[in-house]
């Protein structure tokens, strides 16, 4: 390290000292000294690292300027603030993973508050005054909506087929098409999870293509499944031939193996199918088609909490809710109160109240009249702003073909960067996307009550 940055190292106050002075000590009189001195500490690390990173090093007045009051006191303000806080999401994307997927409907979040705020009738049967398994609660739901035999739910979508893999080929061979054999989500490996839990995965036909008789050759006395991942998630360059799992599920039956069907995304409503995702398989198709069970996630186009579904046939099942795993990846009540309030909403026909379709159901026009509003606003306050084109999508690993045409509000900026940042780290924070020299405002995936507060937060965001 320079001498110069040494020096410049040795020149920064301590913390106490910073503490003395008049701007921060009315700091601590406010919210009290633990939260200032954290924040302090934050200011100060963050000068070091600068002292440290930047070529040449910053000068004397930098430094002082970045341990200034200003500097502490929004410190301590984003210490105040709730790390996991609410977030409009202006990026167009609706199953953003990062920003938790699934909003849900307002009937779910009355039942996660009304399970969370008190005790629950979890697991005693209010009737008969036993105990009785916690599933129960969306199992008779899912059983109705997908006309099957029987179900279960689990944590996440990884979960469920982890637990169907576990249970029905355990320390076996589970057969998988080469060309499904990809990751998923970055974080979710097939090969990875079936590895860990002692099942062979074993790869079917070639990256390009995979056929009928390509598994019926693999098939042998060790396999004890045949894994069906849903593509439509992911797009493998090249990939050209599947097998469907209508074609797998005869031979799957003769061979007494099951066939699982890892689907990802839960969709329920067949209207919306046929309007906008082209055919995205429905776990009722998947089961129809001869699948032993299906696994989906609760928190993609099902429109619910993070959970994951696997449903089919009730031997099977069986299998699943019997086995030690099952224990270690159940719900907790507020997932099974999501999930219940979202599925009746399915069940009572209501389903425009979920989000998520609303969302993929939002007409141009609708979209046009949110940006006229926000662009009123701005307007009026001088912002410069115009509503363009734009494309939205689906995301989570779902439907990549579907391209959604959206609005999106567009604001010049001479530094676009640091207007997202700002729109970051505002109240509310607000995701939006940087394009070329503009902030593009997705209004898709903004509720139509949080168009006042976004108009708010972009004027803010635009004079900075
Ligand atoms: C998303 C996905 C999963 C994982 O589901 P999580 O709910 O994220 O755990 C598994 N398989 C497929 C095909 C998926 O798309």
């Amino acid at each position: 390290m320079s001498a110069e940055r040494n020096e410049l190292l040795l020149e920064l106050p301590a913390v106490p000292e910073i503490c003395e002075r008049p701007g921060v000590s009315t700091l601590i009189e406010l919210h009290g000294r633990p939260v200032v001195v954290h924040a302090v500490r934050q200011v100060l690390e963050s000068a070091k690292n600068r002292i440290l990173s930047n070529e040449p090093p910053p000068a004397r007045e930098e430094i002082q300027a970045l341990i200034g009051d200003e500097v502490v006191a929004v410190a301590v303000a984003g210490r105040l603030k709730p790390g996991l806080r609410r977030v409009i999401n202006a990026t167009g994307v609706i199953l953003h993973a990062n920003l938790g997927r699934a909003p849900l409907a307002p009937e779910a979040v009355a039942a996660v508050a009304s399970a969370g705020g008190g005790y629950a009738s979890l697991e005693v049967d209010v009737v008969s005054g036993g105990k009785a398994p916690r599933e129960r609660h969306v199992v008779g739901l899912v059983r109705d909506l997908l006309e099957c035999e029987a179900a279960t739910v689990v944590n996440n979508g990884a979960a469920g087929v982890l637990l169907a893999l576990q249970a029905l080929a355990g320390g076996r061979d589970v057969l998988v098409s080469s060309g499904e054999m990809v990751e998923l989500g970055g974080d979710f490996r097939v090969v990875d999870t079936t590895v860990s839990i002692g099942c062979r995965l074993v790869p079917v036909g070639s990256p390009q293509r995979t056929r009928l008789s390509d598994y019926e050759s693999a098939i042998g006395p060790e396999t004890g499944a045949i894994l069906k991942v849903q593509r439509s998630s992911y797009d493998v360059p090249g990939f050209s031939e599947a097998v469907a799992v209508g074609e797998l599920a005869p031979l799957a039956r003769k061979k007494g193996v099951s066939l699982i069907h890892d689907l990802g995304s839960g969709l329920l409503s067949d209207d919306l199918n046929e309007q906008m995702l082209e055919g995205e398989m429905t776990p009722k198709n998947s089961l129809r088609s001869g699948s032993s069970v299906v696994c989906f996630s609760g928190d993609k186009l099902l429109g619910g909490p993070q959970t994951g579904v696997v449903a089919g046939e009730e031997a099977v099942v069986r299998l699943l809710e019997e086995h030690p795993l099952m224990r270690a990846l159940r719900c907790d009540k507020l997932a099974l109160a999501a999930l219940e309030a979202t599925l009746r909403l399915y069940r009572d026909e209501r389903v425009e109240a979920v989000p998520i379709g609303q969302m993929l159901r939002v007409t141009s026009a609708e979209l046009e009249a949110r940006a006229d509003a926000i662009l009123s606003h701005l307007s009026r306050r001088k912002v410069k702003a115009s509503m363009v084109k734009c494309v939205d999508s689906v995301g989570g690993g779902t439907a990549p073909y579907s391209d959604l045409r959206g609005i999106a509000i567009e604001v010049p900026h001479s530094r676009p960067g640091r207007m997202t940042s700002r729109l970051r780290t505002g109240d509310p924070a607000v995701l939006a996307v940087m394009r070329d020299a503009c902030v593009h405002l997705h209004l898709r995936t903004v509720g139509e009550y949080e168009g006042d507060a976004l108009a708010a937060a972009v004027e803010k965001a635009a004079r900075g």
